[in-house]
């Protein structure tokens, strides 16, 4: 009985500094789904409440890549989320609801302008690198 509970993981509070290219901002990281978890996977995903509409947050990643495909969903909620969004030298200014395809090796960062939502991250590898 219960073979299957090992595919139902809880998420891990994690400090956003102690992930390469970012630095410490006031944004819930939670790990939904790493190699800690459920080493089979070959997904890595962490999911990031954002809440800039009382205050500004000051840039918190740094340009970066990795050796594997990174999706991030932006979703807003309750109003307008706006995000910074740079792919190499071209930096975009989206409004969720967004959805960034990040080629491997395509050097980006992702901050957050304004506005309240979830910012999922998913790398299509659970073993992938930072550069
Ligand atoms: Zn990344």
């Amino acid at each position: 009985m219960a073979k299957y509970r090992k595919y139902i993981t809880k998420g891990i509070l994690e400090s956003l500094h102690k992930v390469p290219g970012h630095s410490k901002a006031p944004i819930r990281r939670t790990l939904m789904l790493g190699k800690s978890q459920i080493p089979e996977s070959k997904i890595h995903l962490a999911v990031h409440e954002v809440n800039a509409t009382r205050k500004k947050i000051p840039p918190y990643t740094t340009l970066h890549s990795h050796n594997v495909d990174e999706i991030d969903l932006i979703i807003p909620q309750g109003g307008k989320l706006v995000y910074q969004i740079q792919l190499e030298d071209e930096t975009y200014k989206i409004t969720a609801p967004c959805t960034v395809f990040i080629p491997k090796k395509l050097r980006h960062k992702a901050n957050v302008v304004s506005g309240k939502g979830i910012f999922v991250c998913m790398i299509m590898s659970n073993k992938y690198k930072t550069f």
